[in-house]
């Protein structure tokens, strides 16, 4: 390819000048399956913000890993959201491959092979240590893995969508127990979320990075990893570190404030390290490596690295470490969010040495060796550039994303407390034109975040203008119509709430969330006929779907065809605590008292937090004579829920 040429004087320089620095042994890696590997992902991470990268955190212990291993300074995720990317990275495949486009609405195949089925198979010890939401267990990446730590200690605020994460030295302390327990050769994936956004950290960092809490999480997590290093130094046989990021985060740049809507650098360029610790050794020379090499790549280092035979779409590193350079390969990268909640155009694009493409309804190409900060699309320039990138990217055969499955509730809210648009699942269209480009939609981006802000800290007329807006500028906005009528709905102003939501139907939005919430507000309004017509014959198997359709059939007395739903959906899912609270209530008016016990109680058993249940269930209590029980549960249900009216009234009521 043309480009080795033209990069390799850029090569020569940084290695001569790591030459120069230290003596010794340069950084090399020979396969050796008695060796412990360890996967350090972390998350939001620009590759730039390291100060290994020349960035300005304070990263000394991540700095001394890459200062004595490999240090890739042109590396590439595929993705911009966690799990696309960590996907990418635990299977060594692209995200059309593995089938993974965004943080919802995809899980991993449970017969894809990863890094721990493949290292467990060969005989590793495996565990799993991650500190954010969407990497929980219930996204298809835990098989093969012995432990799959995904335990989050940090929820939120009572009465807020729970914020689930744990920070990175409960995750690093979890990850070191498990290390001291191991006798034979292990795998660990440790996985650390602080520098997501909301940026809080501690407060000596806080302190620290005052005007930029993104380089005092950053600077926190390096903190927070130091023990994990440490702990390498004393183990009998030898670690293979691996350390990278599943993106970045764009922090204004190109209009984009985190990331998950474009694919320029500063969420697409990640940092990746490769190093070996072992105890008494004299650490060898590093290396800094500027060919391009990609998250795909991991995978097959890694059982190299072990002797094991190769797996996954990428090639494995070590041959490029040990000479330090190697071929240069091309890279795919996507980002479908977009494109799979809202209906926007899909973002494809190729890296072909320092040249990206963009593929969008207005395509993109930059030369990143001139124009590292993306500033000037030469598409239009350099025709024929463009031509060879767009071949180059037809060889990827992309296909295009697989309709996302319906999340449960549960998922969305607390995806979208992480700032992921989530849930909904739009129409994938069959032809996008300059309108759909995520470049002329920005905009909406951040008019969203801006309404978003607003309703939070209680500014509601402000966030419902805005939310007006955003539904003139682009009337297929699912949850700008979701928070007006949301909006409406808190102020007693029903009529309106559903007059929002029917608007939504009628301009073509495809999101069952639409549907579910008109539902729902039609049957508590009062209208649960209407509720029964909109969603009995498209409700298929959505257990929101069905829970708001068996609520409408009790609003509506029809308390046989409610029981059928509800039965219908715990066949399903019999985890679903909600179905059985809601077959709880409905026995419950059917003054069927033992039924309606067993299945609160059962509800309650699946999903302590459930307050409705508790408050049922004390209806239940009172009305079988067991009054001290039921003002226990009705108290349980307030601590809860500090705005259940109904245990409020009960409570009122029992005192008198
Ligand atoms: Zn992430």
């Amino acid at each position: 390819m043309a480009d080795v040429k033209r990069w390799l004087p850029l090569f020569l320089v940084s290695t001569a000048a790591a030459c120069s620095v230290l003596g010794g042994r340069s950084f090399s890696l020979a396969p050796n399956a008695d060796r412990n590997i360890l996967l350090v992902t972390i998350d939001t991470l620009r590759a730039d913000a390291l100060g290994a990268y020349g960035g300005r955190a304070a990263t000394p212990n991540l700095d001394a890993v890459a200062a004595h291993g490999a240090r890739f300074t042109f590396a590439h995720a595929h993705a911009v959201v966690t799990l696309v990317s960590h996907a990418s990275i635990l299977t060594g495949r692209y995200p059309y491959e593995h089938g993974i486009r965004d943080n919802t609405g995809y899980r991993l195949r449970p017969n894809e092979a990863t890094a721990a089925t493949l290292l467990k198979a060969r005989g590793f010890a495996t565990g799993a240590f991650v500190g954010g939401f969407p990497l929980d267990r219930r996204f298809g990446l835990a098989p093969g893995f012995d432990v799959y730590d995904d335990a989050m200690t940090k929820t939120g605020a009572p009465g807020e969508p729970a914020e689930r994460e744990r920070p990175a030295d409960a995750v690093v302390r979890s990850a070191l127990d498990w290390i001291g327990a191991q006798h034979g050769a292990w795998f660990a994936w440790v996985h650390v979320y602080d520098p997501h956004e909301p940026y809080q950290p501690p407060p000596e960092f806080a302190a620290r990075f005052a005007g930029d809490p993104y380089l005092g999480e950053v600077s926190w997590t390096d903190a927070a990893l130091g023990p994990l290093f440490d702990r390498l130094r004393s183990l009998s046989r030898p670690t293979l570190v691996v350390v990278t990021g599943d993106h970045g985060e764009s922090l204004g740049e190109h209009g984009e404030r985190t990331h998950s809507l474009f694919a320029y650098e500063p969420t697409l360029r990640v940092p990746l390290i490769v190093a070996e610790i072992a105890k008494d050794t004299k650490e060898a020379k590093g290396r800094v490596i500027d060919t391009p090499v990609r998250h795909v790549d991991i995978l097959p280092t890694l059982l190299q690295s072990a002797g094991a035979p190769a797996a996954g779409s990428g090639t494995s590193l070590i041959d490029t470490i040990d000479a330090g350079r190697g071929e240069e390969r091309p890279s795919y990268f996507e980002a479908m969010s977009a494109a799979v909640t809202r209906g926007w155009a899909p973002l494809r694009g190729v890296l072909v040495g320092r040249d990206k493409y963009i593929d969008l309804p207005i395509v993109e190409l930059y030369d990143l060796a001139a124009d590292p900060k993306e500033a000037t699309n030469v598409a239009a320039a350099r025709a024929d550039r463009t031509r060879v990138m767009v071949e180059t990217l037809k060889q990827f055969n992309v296909a295009p994303p697989a309709r996302a499955q319906t999340e449960t509730a549960d998922t969305i809210e607390r995806l979208r407390s992480l700032g992921y648009i989530g849930g909904g699942s739009a129409t994938v269209k069959e032809k996008y034109t300059d309108a759909d480009d995520p470049k002329r939609l920005v905009a909406i981006v951040q008019m969203l975040a801006r309404a978003n802000d607003a309703l939070r800290a209680g500014r509601a007329q402000e966030a419902a203008e805005t939310y007006r807006e955003i539904i003139r500028t682009r009337p297929d906005t699912e949850d700008a119509y979701r928070k007006l009528a949301l909006i409406d709905w808190r102020a007693g102003r029903p009529a309106d709430a559903i007059a929002t939501l029917e608007l939504a139907l009628r301009n073509g939005v495809t999101q069952s969330e639409v549907r579910i919430r008109l539902g729902q507000y039609l049957s508590e309004a009062g209208q649960p006929a209407k509720a029964i017509e909109l969603l009995k014959d498209t409700a298929g198997s959505d257990p929101d779907a069905l829970n708001t359709l068996g609520n409408a059939y009790t609003t509506a007395g029809r308390l046989g065809d409610a029981t059928a739903i509800f039965r219908r959906l715990i066949g399903q899912d019999p985890a679903n605590a909600l179905a059985y609270e809601n077959l709880g209530m409905t026995q419950l008016q059917g003054r069927d008292l033992k039924a309606a016990e067993s299945s609160l109680r059962h509800a309650i058993q699946l999903d302590p937090s459930l307050a409705g249940a508790y408050t049922a269930l004390g209806v239940v209590l009172a009305g079988t004579g067991r009054t001290g029980e039921a003002i226990d549960a009705w108290k349980k249900a307030l601590t809860l829920d500090p705005s259940d009216q109904n245990a409020t009234d009960n409570l009122t009521r029992v005192s008198r």
